[in-house]
């Protein structure tokens, strides 16, 4: 029983890092959500704290040893020998950085963050210009240290904190292939839109607390459980908390409802992955998301395949038009599927269609590679930003907020994570094809606005899977092949063309 025991000490290491790391993710929310400016310079010091406490409780000399005489003889049950896996991945990742530079990194993402907010309300890169340079610096120095340790590239450790496993292989392959289809199909599309009749937009003001009562009834019906979460405002909105007390956010645009509303629907869609994780293995590395490819899934999959779809507007528009008492010939869901899938070359990527955004993606892929390898230095992004953006959608930011503001992970030290929403766009189409192929009841509940057999049999072929296997494997099993651009861009013709 020896072996076992030492597997049970790790199982107690982890469960206290991970609870850890929800304290963590809370400050997190609650800086975005809540926190009056006057709080960054106290916070900033209790997350940099908070997160070398972290750190140091999976790097221990002891963990090490554990670890060591835990895999001589693993555990016999699946589960067990899964998360013993995990435990070692996660141990990897922490022992490749010391703490000096895990607290620096942290002070230094805390202090670019809150100054990009003051840069963003003042439309000026300038601002943030310094800080965001001092935060490459170090973010370079952890990509070389973990590549150095993991055997492979800069970039590739960094990637590999979102979506382990990814290489540069493999996504450039993904993006070459979808850069030589994408500038065609946008064509025919913005062809075939111009010579049909244009959507007309609905007419404005909507009121703020009449669009969160909707997104609310809208969150209840995807099946969020809001006795385990809830919905609040950022700047940028985004899926927070532990999956016992799931946190999204969203903003509300005046003239706009569908921008906010689609931002909860998108989140909502990563807190039921979230919840949907193996309650079983709640606090352990086995029972967490598997990475952000499969994540980012889940929430394309709910509001590009789903809520996009004309089965579901069939049912939603209805009660929109109840939801802000409004009339008109816009409010019918034939106008609303025109509108929700109209392609347009645009500046902002979470404003982006489905047909244009991987080229956001693929123009943020390019630049940070070239800012970890050092081809490319922080003060240059405004301009190398724009001029990408003319090269590979053809339109030019006029303002900084348009531009290389637009986005907060960057600012806040994420590099390496917008493949993932592309690779998610690619997962999400798999997936949901595989769904609707497996359950035919799927798309005809959908139209009645009942998630009920998707989320079952997202639930059972996904979501309760955690970090069981691999991205790839789950994928597989799910929808008979790895992640792949086939059935996105059956999608894509089918939605767009047809
Ligand atoms: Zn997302």
């Amino acid at each position: 029983m020896k072996d076992l025991s030492a597997y049970s000490e790790l199982e107690i290491i982890f469960h206290q890092f991970f609870t850890l790391k929800g304290i963590e993710s809370f400050l997190h929310w609650d800086m975005s959500v809540n926190m009056p400016t006057g709080g960054a310079a106290a916070r900033s010091e209790q997350l940099a704290i908070l997160e070398e406490k972290i750190h140091s409780v999976v790097t221990s000399e002891q963990v090490g040893e554990l670890l060591n005489e835990s895999e001589i003889s693993p555990p016999s049950n699946p589960w067990d020998r899964a998360n013993l896996k995990e435990m070692r991945r996660y141990w990897k990742h922490a022992i490749a950085l010391d703490s000096k530079l895990v607290k620096a990194l942290s002070k230094s993402s805390s202090a670019c963050q809150m100054v990009w907010r003051k840069a963003c309300q003042n439309n000026d890169f300038g601002l943030v210009k310094d800080a965001f340079s001092e935060l490459l610096i170090l973010v370079r120095e952890k990509a070389v240290t973990k590549g150095t340790y993991f055997g492979n590239s800069p970039y590739e450790a960094l990637m590999g904190e979102f979506e382990p496993g990814a290489t540069i292989k493999v996504v450039d392959k993904i993006f070459c292939e979808l850069s030589n289809f994408l500038p065609e199909l946008t064509e025919k599309v913005l062809f075939k839109q111009s010579v049909g009749k244009a959507p007309e937009i609905p007419i404005g003001p909507f009121d703020e607390k009449a669009q969160r009562k909707l997104a609310l009834s809208m969150m209840e019906r995807v099946g969020f459980d809001f006795e385990h979460g809830r919905l609040d405002k950022s700047l940028h909105p985004f899926c927070g908390g532990v999956s016992d007390d799931v946190r999204i956010t969203t903003r509300y645009k005046q003239n706009d409802f569908l921008s906010g509303l689609m931002g909860v629907l998108h989140e909502t869609g990563h807190a039921m992955y979230e919840r949907g994780l193996p309650e079983e293995w709640r606090l352990q590395p086995v029972g967490q998301a598997r990475g952000m490819a499969i994540h980012e899934s889940q929430s394309l999959l709910i509001e590009m395949q789903v809520c996009r779809s004309i089965e579901f507007l069939s049912f939603a528009v209805p009660m929109m038009k109840t939801a802000f008492d409004s009339n008109g010939s816009a409010w019918t869901p034939n106008n609303f599927y025109r509108l929700q899938n109209k392609v347009s070359k645009s500046l902002i990527r979470v404003e982006a269609d489905e047909v244009t955004y991987p080229l956001h993606v693929i123009l943020r892929y390019q630049i940070e590679k070239a800012l970890i390898s050092g081809e490319m230095e922080g003060e240059e992004l405004p301009t190398v930003w724009n001029e990408k953006m003319n090269n590979l959608l053809g339109v030019e930011p006029k303002n900084d907020r348009e531009g290389c503001l637009q986005d907060i992970h960057w600012f806040n030290g994420a590099f390496g994570y917008f493949p993932t929403y592309t690779m998610g766009a690619l997962a999400a189409a798999q997936i949901f094809q595989a769904a609707c192929t497996a359950e035919t009841v799927i798309k005809p509940k959908l139209s009645q606005g009942c998630f009920v057999p998707l989320m079952k049999w997202l639930r059972e072929n996904i979501h309760s899977k955690g970090s069981f296997a691999s991205t790839n494997e789950i994928l597989t099993e799910a929808s008979g092949s790895p992640i792949e651009t086939k059935a996105f861009k059956l999608h894509l013709q089918q939605q767009y063309l047809e």
